[in-house]
């Protein structure tokens, strides 16, 4: 087979435009491809919103006959065909879902040549049947290769095996020439290497992509009394779709109705409603009809949707692995998303008693440790996503300033008295009481027992009334955690002294505890956007449901969410310049570039804006409230910065959220007030995203942060963006009084 249509490119990079919009590739795609096309195997593990399906989808378009794609879920193959077919890319399924005369004439289009992509389920590629009709299309028009998505379902060692899968090495046999890609997001080094074995893979390369999300915030906050009207005002604020996860039924059902009475569109999804509801209220959900699906875990699997902007786990997760999936289903499209878990020491119990419900021993164990992970997680104080990609056996330094622990660390103070009360307290109860009885002697409670068992005669009875129950709980976990006292693990938990509770009794040793404050509220960073911006967006979502529902296919299929986001940044009002969006694709373009740019030309029109000539946006207009005139709320930030009160400061003093503050400096710069910019960036880091904002085209924050990578913060670009945004309008204005002046 030759490289067919590859000629007609000059380079992988316009291909990509061509037929899919976007300009780069995303880190490892490009040598995925060129492998793949050199006829290699390959073994690619990227998480989830990677960027997977790209690997094999481009090199489809580059060669001649037909890319078999294995896929175990019948959802996500309409979905994948659906946006390549809206990509003007010849692509097909054959599952159960069709009828004989639909299969049929499938099969026919496929032999004829006429089909680029053929989406299969493995039952149905192995079935008797089939076999004799893949082995023709391989002689009438061959197959450029073989791509098994999800491939750890070969694994017995991965979260979700499938027998049938153990038979895809029956591929390699009969066709040993076709190269084979195997994909998944699964990443342990036992399931990759079954993946290589079970398929019977030829030397083949394997790329492993970081498990690091950058564009997610992870945060831990407690479910206390609070936690509900928390979760609504995140709900509020992400004002995009949100997925709530819960443990059971109940309280999927309960929650989901409390959210409908508090005026959110939200439904509930559960194994205990019907199929069709089910389907209809995913349905609804993928297509924006409403903002929040309320669910148990059975939700999620074969769910595409890249715009998820908040995952909310309302009850513990059940292991680090499956939060990492469930989280992961926010900001597939690369767009800024929150992941939050409320954590509650009753969901403890809880799923200790579920795991006590386990017959085998050894499925206690394990659950025992997976629940062990969780709690790690969730009581840390170091950066999350260390401890989350240290689970994935990545080293990652921390300090990622994108996860609570990071942003709004937690202040530690010296506990060591009360470690020595409390430890003191668990050897005069002879190391044979758990943690609530420990506390109730130690706050002198009344309780019958703690009387009949005389503990009301030890001396530490009494001695911790001082502080809250909660307190020392807090005190308890922690000595838990930093492995100073330790805890039975048989049924019914017991504290026990250690070596080290002995050197802490000793006063060798001093116990420090990290002491959370109240459920803090970090910003939505990059998610912002000036008020004209959000106005066009709104009308552009709009179109695009519009458009999406008359071809009954998702609005993302149409235009992922930043995609539209750049829209409404660049405001570009002419075909050539919509053309340049990323994600505006040749068939995208002439599909529907008329009909965005009509509607972006209207709202400028109506709003009076110049529109996009320049490509930093300076489009304004006197009467909205992001024109660079300086308003109350700035001023008043500004009379702070400068009495010489840091970004920190004006937060703290003003109540207002840091990303907020920042916003409104970028803003005073851009309106020309007299802030050195040297005083907040780093000069040596301005240069960098400088560049960084002119290269993305329009100023755009994520696409400029993105480039940047981790040194760089939201923050630091916004204001660089101010400063330029500045420039870009002096410039103008000195271009339009020489054109006075030329014209006087
Ligand atoms: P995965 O299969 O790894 O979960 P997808 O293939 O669904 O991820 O890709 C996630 C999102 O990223 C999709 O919206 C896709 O169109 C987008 N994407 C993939 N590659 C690129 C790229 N090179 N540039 C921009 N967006 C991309
Ligand atoms: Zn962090």
């Amino acid at each position: 087979m030759t490289l067919a249509a590859s000629t007609q490119f000059p380079s992988l990079e316009s291909a990509l435009k061509h037929f899919f919009g976007y300009d780069q590739f995303r880190l490892e795609q490009r040598a995925i491809i060129e492998g793949f096309l050199r006829r290699r195997d390959s073994l690619v593990v990227m998480p989830t919103g990677g960027g997977k399906s790209l690997c094999y989808q481009l090199p489809s378009l580059l060669k001649l006959g037909v890319m078999v794609v294995v896929s175990p879920l019948i959802a996500l193959m309409q979905d994948q065909v659906d946006a390549l077919r809206n990509n003007g890319i010849a692509a097909t399924f054959l599952n159960s879902s069709l009828n004989l005369a639909e299969l049929r004439s499938r099969e026919q289009s496929l032999l004829k040549g006429e089909t680029r992509l053929l989406y299969i389920a493995p039952e149905r590629l192995l079935s008797e049947g089939f076999w004799p009709f893949l082995t023709q299309l391989q002689l009438r028009i061959g197959i450029s290769g073989f791509a098994i998505d999800e491939a750890h379902c070969v694994s017995e060692w991965g979260h979700d095996f499938r027998p049938e899968y153990r038979q895809l090495h029956r591929l390699r046999s009969t066709f040993p020439n076709v190269p084979m890609m195997a994909l998944t997001a699964t990443a342990t080094a036992r399931v990759r290497q079954d993946i290589c074995q079970q398929l019977q893979l030829t030397d083949p390369d394997t790329f492993v992509a970081s498990f690091n999300r950058q564009n997610l915030y992870y945060e831990v906050l407690p479910k206390d009394r609070n936690a509900y009207a928390h979760l609504l005002g995140q709900i509020k604020d992400a004002s995009g779709a949100t997925i709530v996860y819960c443990i059971s039924r109940k309280r999927v059902e309960e929650l989901a109705g409390r959210l409908q009475l508090d005026g959110i569109a939200a439904l509930p999804y559960h194994a205990g409603l019907s199929d069709e509801t089910r389907t209809t209220n995913q349905n609804r959900f993928i297509r924006d009809d409403v903002q929040v699906i309320v669910a148990t875990i059975a939700f999620g699997m074969g769910i595409n949707k890249p715009d998820v902007r908040l995952v909310a786990h309302y009850d513990l997760p059940r292991t680090l692995e499956s939060y990492y999936q469930e989280s992961g289903r926010a900001g597939r499209d690369g767009e800024p998303a929150r992941c939050i878990v409320y954590f509650s020491y009753g969901d403890v119990s809880l799923i200790n008693f579920i795991i006590d419900q386990k017959q085998q021993e050894q499925e206690q164990n394990i659950a025992r440790q997976q629940l062990r992970q969780v709690l790690d997680y969730a009581e840390s104080t170091v950066c999350r996503r260390q401890i989350q990609l240290s689970y994935f056996g990545e080293t990652f330094p921390g300090q990622c300033d994108r996860c609570d622990n990071c942003c709004h660390p937690k202040p530690l103070e010296d506990w060591t008295i009360e470690a020595q009360k409390f430890l003191s307290c668990v050897a005069r109860c002879r190391e044979r009481f758990g943690m609530v009885h420990i506390i109730d002697v130690l706050r002198g409670s009344q309780k019958k027992r703690i009387r009949e068992l005389r503990h009301d005669q030890l001396s530490t009875y009494g001695i911790g009334k001082e502080r809250s129950t909660e307190a020392w709980k807090l005190l308890g976990r922690s000595l838990l955690h930093q492995g100073l006292v330790d805890e039975t693990t048989d049924g019914f938990p017991v504290l026990k002294l250690n070596a080290a509770s002995w050197q802490v009794l000793r006063k060798q040793l001093s116990v420090q505890v990290a002491v959370p404050d109240e459920l803090n509220k970090p910003g939505t960073e990059g998610a912002m956007g000036s008020a004209v911006e959000t106005g066009l967006l709104a009308k552009l979502r709009t179109l695009r449901k519009r458009l999406a529902d008359h071809q009954g296919v998702p609005p993302y299929i149409v235009f992922t969410e930043s995609t539209l986001r750049q829209m409404a940044q660049n405001m570009p009002r002419s075909l050539s310049r919509f053309g340049r969006i990323s994600g505006v694709g040749s068939r995208k373009l002439e599909q529907y570039g008329q009909a965005f740019v009509h509607e972006i030309n209207a709202f400028c029109e109506e709003n009076d804006i110049e529109g996009n000539t320049s490509s930093f946006g300076t489009q304004r207009s006197s009467s909205d409230s992001s024109s660079p005139t300086i308003n109350t709320t700035r001023a008043m930030t500004l009379k702070l910065y400068q009495e010489g009160h840091s970004v920190d400061e004006i937060a703290d003093l003003r109540n207002l959220r840091r990303t907020t503050i920042v916003g409104h400096i970028a803003a005073l710069i851009e309106a020309g007030a007299a802030i050195n910019l040297d005083d907040l960036v780093p000069f040596e880091k301005q240069g960098p995203i400088r560049e960084a904002l002119e290269a993305t085209d329009g100023g755009w924050l994520s696409g400029a942060y993105n480039r940047l990578g981790e040194a760089y913060s939201y923050d630091d670009i916004r204001l660089v963006r101010g400063l330029l945004r500045r420039e870009r309008s002096q410039h103008t204005e000195t271009l339009q009084e020489k054109g006075q002046k030329t014209e006087g």
